[in-house]
């Protein structure tokens, strides 16, 4: 097994055969061996210092039923709020005094939030903060829409694949959606010029080995500059409210197979991994991630934005609770970089 880490490790690709026996493996030892020639890598790469964002989750209004996801349309239970673009500013005023140099704009297909919106909102976090980056993580949009965020100022953008498997992502999804269609806007994305990111839930309900290899060679292939992974965590009322949680430990091993795949990546310890253990975000950048993303949206919408059970958005996990999240780091050796942090 360590043969075969230490060709990811120089070589950044496996075949599909030695993927598989790397995610199989139980062996103790080589997994530790994987998780330190990540830490390796990354330390290499980016020192000790771990990149922050500040998330606004602009909207829990969503066109979309994809089964996992507590804010999905027909989820009648969930109190609906769209963000003005007065209240997103003072989120990015609050969040620049607290040092964060990069705004993340989350949230569900809000048909009210048109594009002709988001582009106007873009172009006025361009024009007051022009020193920062501008993330959106607002789903499936045309080519055209994407280019005009990305003409008003924004720089990055993270929509998931979450699963390659086109069987797979129908069963997580409603049938108006569809695997090729979200590849296209990957495609579209980078094509663009976006620093694109993308990435998986781990553990979600019917997910095989086999599916994680696919998703593997997908991003092997696809390059993109950030990948986003965390556990599936089941939400009370969705279909998939009695589906067990996606394991932490599958989970920090696939970080550190992307973080060998790919050195550059700008791969965040997620709110999910951070939700389902108390030390999952400290986990996760011992196993290769460089980015956390304190949630910087109004506290009183935070309740609102629960994309599953138990979503930490409070404590380290917020933006003003950055001593907190400091504090952690330096727990384990790490400290917080104030740069925006770009992928280069
Ligand atoms: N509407 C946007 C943003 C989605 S929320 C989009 O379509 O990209 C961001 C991510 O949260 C999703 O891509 C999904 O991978 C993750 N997510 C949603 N529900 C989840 C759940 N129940 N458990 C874990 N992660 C979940």
């Amino acid at each position: 097994m360590e043969d075969i880490i230490d060709k990811l490790y120089n070589e950044h690709a496996l075949t599909a055969e030695e993927y598989r026996s790397l995610l199989l493996c139980q062996d103790a030892e080589a997994n530790a061996y994987l998780q330190q020639k990540a830490q390796q890598t990354t330390l290499a790469r980016f020192g000790n210092a771990v990149f922050i964002r500040g998330l606004i989750e602009i909207s829990n209004r969503c066109r979309n039923n994809c089964l996992y996801c507590g804010i999905r349309k027909s989820n009648t239970m969930v109190s609906r709020y769209s963000l003005s673009r007065e209240t997103i500013l003072s989120c990015c005023r609050e969040g620049y005094a607290l040092g964060f140099r990069t705004f993340v704009l989350q949230g569900g297909e809000d048909v009210s939030q048109t594009d002709d919106w988001i582009t106007e909102t873009v172009t006025c976090i361009r024009q007051e903060f022009p020193d920062c980056a501008i993330t959106l993580s607002l789903g499936e949009k045309p080519k055209e829409a994407y280019q005009r965020f990305f003409n008003a100022g924004a720089n990055r953008y993270l929509l998931r694949h979450e699963t390659f498997n086109e069987k797979h992502y129908g069963n997580l999804h409603p049938s108006e959606m569809n695997q090729a269609h979200r590849l296209q806007c990957l495609q579209w994305l980078k094509d663009i010029g976006y620093q694109t990111g993308t990435g998986i839930m781990v553990g979600s309900p019917g997910q095989t080995i086999d599916h994680l290899v696919e998703d593997l060679l997908f991003i092997e292939r696809f390059q993109p500059q950030m990948i986003g992974i965390g556990p599936f965590i089941p939400h009370a009322d969705t279909p998939f409210a009695d589906e067990p949680a996606g394991s932490i430990e599958l989970t920090l091993k696939l970080l550190s197979i992307f973080r060998l795949m790919h050195p550059s990546a700008l791969i965040p310890a997620t709110t999910a991994l951070a939700s389902l253990s108390p030390d999952g975000r400290e986990r996760g950048i011992l196993a290769g991630a460089n980015v956390v993303m304190p949630n910087l949206s109004p506290s009183s919408v935070r309740e609102k934005y629960t994309l599953y059970n138990h979503k930490a958005a409070f404590g380290s996990e917020a933006a003003e609770g950055l001593q907190l999240l400091v504090k952690q780091l330096n727990g384990i050796g790490y400290q917080i970089s104030y740069l925006r942090g770009d992928y280069n």
